[in-house]
C-alpha cells in the first residue's frame, strides 16, 4: 500500500456555525447550544477516488480518519439490467452494500453497516487506553465486531437479547469485544440507554451513533460511489430507514457533490421506507411534525415484535435535530414509504430472480417501495435513480462460508 495521507478536516455546527478542529472524538457543538448535528468539512473539495488504497478508504478524501484499517470492502454501484427491465426503468443504478464478489462487493457482514464501522474505527481518536460503546439492533454490531475484532480495538456492545440471531460470524470475535444484552421483549431503543448507563463510568466513552462524523461520512460513501460511477447526482434515492442516519448522510454527500460542482447541482429526492406495522417516521413527516409523534413505548415495542425488518425499528431516530431527517426530508422535497414484510419477501424474491443475489430484509422494503412507487406511475421511467441496497448477498455468503458464533 502505499503512504497514506489523511486529509485535512474541521468539523462544523449546524446549529452556529462553529468551526472547531477534532480534538477529542468531538459529537457535538462546543457551545452547548440546542441538539443539532455537527458536520466534518473537508479541505478537498473535489473528491479524488484512490483506487491504490484498499476497499472503501479508496474515498478517504471525504473521511474524517487517520488511518487505513485492513479487511474493508466498498459499496459497489452497477447499472441494473433484469431488475430495471421488470419496472420498466431506463436508468436504474443500485449501490450494492455485502457480499457479491462477482460485482466486486466484499462486505463479509453483509451490510452498509461495515461503511460506518471502518470509517468510525479509523477516525482520529487519542481514546485508545478506553472501551469505546456502541448499541444497535444487530447488524452494526456484527460490523463492529468485526471491524475491531480484526484491528485489536476495545469494544463493548450492547445489544437487545431477541436480536442475538443476526450476531453470526465467520470467526469468534477477538476476547477485545464485549458484548451485554438486554432482556427479552426488549428493543434497541433498551439497548442504547443500557449503553448510556455505561458511558457513565470513565472506562467507556460512546461511539457516538448519528451524532459522529465518521460514522455519517462512512454511510455516505454510497452516495459517494453512486455519484462517481453515474457520473451524476441521481434523480432518486431509495433507502429503507430506521434512524435515518443512511438517509441524513446520503443527503450530506449530496451537498459535498454540489460543492464538488462536476456532477450536476440536483438534490436527490429521498425516498425513504419503512417497515409495516412500525412507521413512526413516516407518521410524523406526513403531519409535517418536527417533532416525532407521540406514541405509548409498550404498544412501540409491541409493533416491532411483528416486523421482520428490526434494523428499522429505532424509536428515537435523529429526526428533530438541526441538520436531522426532518430537515433532510425537508431540503430535498423527500418522502417517506412503507411495506409490508409480505410486500418485502415478494420483493427481496423478484430481486434475487431478475438481478441474482439476496437482500436483507431492511433492503427488501426498499426494493418494495420502489416496486410500489413506479407501478403508481409516481417515478418517471427516465430518471436517474440510486437503489440503496444496505445490505445483500448473507445467503449467499453463509452459503459458501463455515460459520461460528
Ligand atoms: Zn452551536
Amino acid at each position: 500500500m502505499e503512504h497514506f495521507k489523511p486529509t485535512d478536516y474541521k468539523l462544523q455546527s449546524l446549529c452556529c456555525g462553529a468551526v472547531f478542529e477534532d480534538t477529542d472524538w468531538e459529537l457535538s457543538c462546543p457551545h452547548d447550544h440546542e441538539p443539532a448535528l455537527i458536520r466534518a468539512v473537508y479541505d478537498n473539495k473535489q473528491i479524488e477516488v484512490n483506487t491504490n488504497l484498499p476497499g472503501l478508504y479508496k474515498f478517504a478524501n471525504w473521511m474524517p480518519v487517520e488511518r487505513i484499517l485492513d479487511g474493508s470492502g466498498s459499496p459497489v454501484t452497477y447499472k441494473s439490467a433484469g431488475f430495471a427491465k421488470e419496472l420498466g426503468l431506463e436508468n436504474l443504478f443500485i449501490t450494492f452494500n455485502g457480499y457479491w464478489p462477482e460485482k466486486g462487493a466484499h462486505m463479509q457482514t453483509g451490510t452498509f453497516k461495515e461503511c460506518e464501522a471502518y470509517s468510525v474505527c479509523a477516525r482520529k481518536n487519542k481514546r485508545h487506553d478506553k472501551i469505546m460503546v456502541v448499541a444497535s439492533a444487530g447488524n452494526t454490531s456484527r460490523a463492529f465486531a468485526k471491524v475491531c475484532s480484526e484491528n485489536k480495538i476495545p469494544l463493548l456492545l450492547c445489544v437487545p437479547e431477541d436480536n442475538l440471531s443476526s450476531m453470526w460470524f465467520e470467526t469468534e470475535p477477538d476476547s477485545c469485544v464485549k458484548l451485554v444484552a438486554t432482556e427479552k421483549g426488549t428493543d434497541y431503543f433498551d439497548a442504547i440507554h443500557l449503553s448510556n448507563i455505561a458511558c457513565e463510568m470513565d472506562l467507556f466513552y460512546p461511539e457516538g451513533g448519528a451524532k459522529n462524523v465518521a460514522r455519517r461520512d462512512g454511510m455516505g460513501l454510497t452516495v459517494v460511489s453512486a455519484v462517481t460511477t453515474i457520473g451524476r447526482i441521481p434523480d432518486y434515492y431509495f433507502q429503507a430507514v430506521g434512524s435515518g442516519t443512511g438517509a441524513i448522510a446520503a443527503w450530506e454527500a449530496n451537498l459535498r457533490f454540489l460543492e464538488d460542482g462536476r456532477f450536476g447541482n440536483n438534490k436527490m429526492k429521498l425516498m425513504v421506507s419503512q417497515n409495516e406495522p412500525f412507521v413512526p417516521i413516516k407518521d410524523a413527516w406526513e403531519a409535517r411534525s418536527r417533532d416525532m409523534l407521540p406514541f405509548d413505548d409498550n404498544d412501540a415495542r409491541k409493533q416491532v415484535e411483528t416486523v421482520n425488518a428490526k434494523v428499522l425499528t429505532n424509536r428515537r431516530p435523529p429526526y428533530s435535530l438541526k441538520g436531522g431527517l426532518f430537515d433532510a426530508l425537508s431540503d430535498t422535497n423527500g418522502e417517506v414509504l412503507s411495506a409490508t414484510n409480505e410486500d418485502a419477501e415478494n420483493a427481496a424474491q423478484l430481486f434475487l430472480e431478475t438481478e441474482g443475489n439476496d437482500v436483507t430484509p431492511a433492503a427488501a422494503i426498499a426494493v418494495a417501495t420502489l416496486i410500489d412507487v413506479v407501478k403508481t406511475g409516481k417515478v418517471d421511467k427516465k430518471a436517474t435513480v440510486m437503489l440503496n441496497i444496505t445490505g445483500g448477498g448473507t445467503e449467499k455468503f453463509k452459503q459458501e462460508h463455515e460459520l461460528s458464533g
